[in-house]
């Protein structure tokens, strides 16, 4: 099972059964806010508007297929975040979900933190101006190249991911005369995905130090013995997409436990814990996710009354959703292609991406839903598989989904709650170019990344 786990998505097909998919929705028109983002709905003649500007504009001035983003919806979940934890917490966005330098000024003006883990995203957060003592660095192999940047520009916390690393970074910051602050990533062997947590002795996985066998205790001892360190605190990262809070109560337990061990051993209490991200969000109108308020107020009870229990102060809490904030605020409007139906099967309908802008389905079996977004229809619903145009037979952008029985060739649909990990993950495969990323917001349009053109393909091939 933990073969599977993975930071940016679950294998739903752990959970599902083949072949799931729900009855089609009484009216296909019906566009559920659970998946799409708040500010997406009809005008008048049927065609589907996000911030004020509807689709077939879009499309035809920054072609398909596209990302399309509603800021409004994206700051005001940040903001929705941000206000559920209050003044005594830290929300790092996790920049992996999907990060640009508009994104970057966005979660500054919104008052929330940023979590990297490269060189080329740390790169991105200074170059819009983020505050670096507001990003967090992450990752389990970062270069020493990334570690001395990271230190230079002066982060706000790098997060240790093993014994190695301890050493690295404490002599990086001892050599450019500064003392850096870290976490420890430790490992709890607790691993949530939607629905169901398992809790293990190990963890069989790349991430983190595990707290079995004394390994985290182990780690504190040596970061609290190196000059070049301030250690702050302890950090734990459980799964992706998850519903349910069980994981994070046995996690804070876990943790609260080994600060409780610092005390008793250096007399130091560590000041912060950072429990990560992986909230879930809908996909599709089958998903349930928590509230901003109702997770931060759940996982500030789980840690107050853990750290009662252990005569502890209550330390600075710090969580980083990545998903839950840009996730469901984009669609992927595509343009179909070709519509086959195979009859007593379903119907193919191929868009003009693919597996090169939307990766999840693929690689975790991840489920979404699909609409016609140029116009509404009354025909009846029908199968339908929305597939890519790679030279790849799984190259399923939906795979179980309800079309109208009339969609055509110059139809526009749209893919909802695709903004996170999809351009983050986006490929070249086949040549095929990247889309761009639009922001939506008061009726007014922009390009924040811009498409790929084959001229940036063909820069790279130098021959
Ligand atoms: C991926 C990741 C996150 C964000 O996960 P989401 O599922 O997007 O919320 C947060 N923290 C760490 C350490 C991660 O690796």
């Amino acid at each position: 099972m933990s073969r599977s786990a993975h930071p940016a998505g679950p294998r739903h097909a752990d959970v599902l059964p083949e072949g799931h998919y729900s009855a089609p929705p009484a009216d296909l028109n019906t566009l559920d806010h659970k998946v799409w983002a708040q500010t997406v709905g009809r005008d008048a003649d049927g065609v589907v508007t996000v911030g004020g500007v509807d689709v077939k504009q879009l499309a035809e001035e920054f072609g398909t297929p596209a990302y399309i983003l509603d800021e409004a919806d994206f700051r005001a979940r940040a903001r929705a975040w941000r206000t559920a934890f209050g003044p005594d917490a830290d929300v790092f966005y996790a920049g992996k979900a999907f990060l640009s330098r508009a994104v970057v000024r966005w979660l500054d003006e919104e008052g929330l933190n940023l979590d990297v883990c490269s060189g080329g995203e740390l790169a991105t957060a200074l170059s819009a101006g983020m505050p670096a003592e507001r990003i967090a660095f992450h990752g389990n192999n970062k270069s020493t190249e990334e570690i001395r940047r990271a230190v230079e520009a002066g982060v706000g916390r790098i997060v240790l991911d093993s014994f190695q690393e301890i050493v690295r970074v404490a002599h990086t910051a001892q050599s450019l005369g500064t003392r850096q602050k870290v976490q420890i990533r430790i490992t709890v062997g607790v691993e949530a995905h939607t629905h169901e947590f398992i809790a293990t002795a190990h963890e069989d996985q790349k991430f983190g130090i595990p707290l079995a066998g004394g390994q985290a205790a182990e780690a504190v001892r040596r970061a609290l013995q190196l000059d070049g360190l301030e250690l702050i605190g302890i950090h734990s990262h459980i799964g992706s997409q998850i519903f349910d809070m069980s994981g994070f109560e046995v996690a804070a337990h876990r943790v609260v436990g080994l600060l409780k061990d610092v005390r008793d051993e250096h007399g130091v209490e560590l000041p912060e814990i950072d429990l990560g991200g992986g909230l879930g969000i809908a996909y599709t109108s089958d998903d349930d996710p928590r509230e901003p308020h109702e997770i931060a107020k759940a996982l500030t009870e789980i840690v107050t009354r853990e750290c009662e229990a252990a005569r502890l102060r209550t330390p600075r809490i710090s969580v980083e959703p990545g998903r839950a904030i840009v996730g469901p605020t984009a669609f992927t409007l595509y343009e179909v292609g070709t519509v086959k139906p195979l009859d007593g099967l379903r119907t193919y309908v191929s868009v003009d991406g693919g597996m090169s802008d939307n990766i999840r389905t693929a690689l975790y079996d991840a489920e979404y839903s699909v609409a016609l977004v140029s116009r509404t229809s009354t025909a009846e619903p029908m199968l339908a598989r929305v597939v890519g145009k790679h030279c790849e037979s799984g190259d399923i952008v939906v795979k179980d989904a309800f079309l109208p029985a009339d969609l055509a060739p110059g139809d526009l649909v749209a893919v909802p709650a695709t903004g996170a990990y999809c351009r983050s993950m986006a490929s070249n495969y086949n040549h095929v170019l990247r889309p761009p990323v639009v922001a939506v917001r008061d009726g007014e349009a922009r390009v924040i990344v811009r498409r790929e053109t084959e001229e940036d393909l063909l820069r790279l091939d130098v021959g």
